[in-house]
Parts: C-alpha cells; sequence; structure tokens
C-alpha cells in the first residue's frame, strides 16, 4: 500500500515532508499556494526548494501531489477567469517541476450557466494550451472527479472520456479517483456491486491505468446529493466494509492512496492512516 495524507500547508513548503514522515506516510499531498487565494507574486526560494528535495529524498516520500487552487476554473465562460486560469495553471506547473513535485490534481471546472458540452470545449482548450506551453515538464496533470455540485463538470467518466479525446499530447495526462466523490456523485461505493459498475464504467470509459492517485474518503451526504462532503473512513455512508473493499480492490490497492479525510482533532489523521493500515492488511 502507498498510502499518504494531505498535509495543510502552515510554515516552509520542506515542513510539509516532516509531517507526512512523523504519520509514517509514504507519499503526501500539498497546496502549492493558498488554496482560496490568487498568487500573491510570491515564489519559494531556491533555499526552500534546495531544502524540500533534500528532505524528501532522505524521507522517501514518493511520489508528491499538488492540489490545485479552488479558484482555478479551466472551463470558466468568463474570460478573464479562463485566461488567468491558465497562467495561473501554467505558474503551478513550472513550480512543481522546480520542487520535483510529480502530479498536479486539479478538479475539472465548472460551465456556471452555459451547457457541460460547452464547459468540457473549454476545459479541452484550455488544457492544450497548458500542456503546450509547458512542453517537457515531467509534471503529470490528474483530472479528479467531482460530486458535480453547481455546475461541476467530471461527475460521471463520461466527461473524462470526452475531455481525453480532446487532448491532444495525451502522455501527461491521467485522473484522480475520489471515493467520496464519486460515491456523491451517485456511484455506491457502499456495496460490491455499486463499486463494481464505477470500476467497469472507468475501465470502458477511460482505462483504470490512467488513475494515478486515489483519493481515498468516506462520504459525509447521501448517495447522489451532490454534495462535497468528506468524512473519516469508516464513519461515513460508504462505510467500513465499503472502504476496506476499496483499498483492497485488485485493481485499485497499488496505486497511490492519499487521505482528505476531515482535521477535527489533533489526531485525526493518524487515526485514519492507522485505520486504512489495518484495513489494507485484512
Ligand atoms: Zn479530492
Amino acid at each position: 500500500m502507498i498510502l499518504g495524507v494531505h498535509v495543510s500547508g502552515a510554515g516552509k513548503i520542506y515542513q510539509a515532508l516532516d509531517v507526512a514522515h512523523s504519520l509514517g506516510c509514504d507519499t503526501m499531498q500539498i497546496f502549492s499556494r493558498s488554496p482560496q487565494t490568487w498568487r500573491n507574486g510570491s515564489q519559494i526560494s531556491p533555499d526552500d526548494i534546495k531544502e524540500f528535495k533534500f528532505r524528501r529524498k532522505k524521507l522517501k516520500i514518493n511520489p508528491v501531489f499538488i492540489h490545485i487552487s479552488y479558484l482555478i476554473n479551466l472551463a470558466s465562460p468568463d474570460i478573464r477567469l479562463w485566461r488567468g486560469s491558465i497562467q495561473a495553471y501554467i505558474e503551478d506547473i513550472r513550480e512543481a517541476e522546480k520542487l520535483g513535485v510529480d502530479y498536479i490534481v486539479t478538479h475539472m471546472g465548472s460551465h456556471k450557466d452555459t451547457s457541460e458540452d460547452a464547459g468540457i470545449k473549454r476545459l479541452i482548450e484550455a488544457l492544450n494550451i497548458i500542456i503546450e506551453k509547458t512542453k517537457g515538464s515531467k509534471v503529470g496533470i490528474l483530472l479528479e472527479n467531482t460530486s458535480g455540485s453547481g455546475s461541476w463538470l467530471g461527475y460521471r467518466f463520461y466527461h473524462q472520456h470526452k475531455i481525453l479525446k480532446g487532448i491532444n499530447e495525451k502522455t501527461r495526462v491521467g485522473l484522480c479517483l475520489d471515493t467520496a466523490h464519486a460515491y456523491l456523485a451517485g456511484y455506491d461505493l457502499a456495496v460490491k456491486e455499486g463499486l463494481d459498475k464505477m470500476i467497469d464504467e472507468i475501465e470502458s470509459m477511460v482505462g483504470v491505468k490512467l488513475i494515478k492517485l486515489i483519493h481515498l474518503n468516506d462520504a459525509a451526504g447521501e448517495l447522489g446529493c451532490h454534495h462535497d462532503r468528506h468524512d473519516h473512513i469508516g464513519k461515513g455512508n460508504i462505510g467500513l466494509a465499503g472502504m476496506k473493499r476499496i483499498i483492497n480492490h485488485p485493481k485499485l490497492k497499488n496505486i497511490p492512496m492519499i487521505l482528505e479525510t476531515p482535521k477535527s482533532a489533533a489526531d485525526s489523521d493518524k487515526k485514519n492512516l492507522d485505520l486504512v493500515r489495518r484495513l489494507g492488511r485484512r
């Protein structure tokens, strides 16, 4: 099992590695910047980059994922926001490249009051520009499925299928599978049939081998409610048996898993990680 947690960023970027290591993580995810604000112009210093690389090697945290800001909307009908999102995304990839980070994770954008087809078209165009402008970069781009709240795209794997079809240079593009989002979007991962059905759908639409990361979260809302709310492992509606089935599924168990479960208490991450490890051992 390759297991880790999302480390929220206080202090220096390299300190996130210490947190991940202290929790016994193999892998981790961080935000590249404050997730709710646009870039403030400050960049990570060369010394901090050096220290990040040094500690990462020493602590053996692999792979490392960066989650993109929630403000970035590559499917936005607002041309200024769309262009700004592309620019911010490119800057994030360049920063990830400098840090030696493996993947950028992104929600698939929201079409606002236009149509899903129009949103998907803008998203494809944006990704083609981003990939072209960061040509030669080793940083992979992972498209994360959503719960489908509001006008967010990516709550059916048909969307990912259409997007991948439209991307000219596909080698750097993969998927992130968020289990809570899938459940909240209507895939019943609490039962075996629901999990099998989702995996079959992913297999036929895009291919499970494109999943490079699993956001392993339980779901705090009802099946198909489209509200994006994560829960502690085993405490939500996917439940203990459902989470155990996901963790041990032969097609999923070797994919890196990152917890984005609530940090309601100081030991929440530790408890959730311990539980996942126990479930993984069977
Ligand atoms: Zn997620």
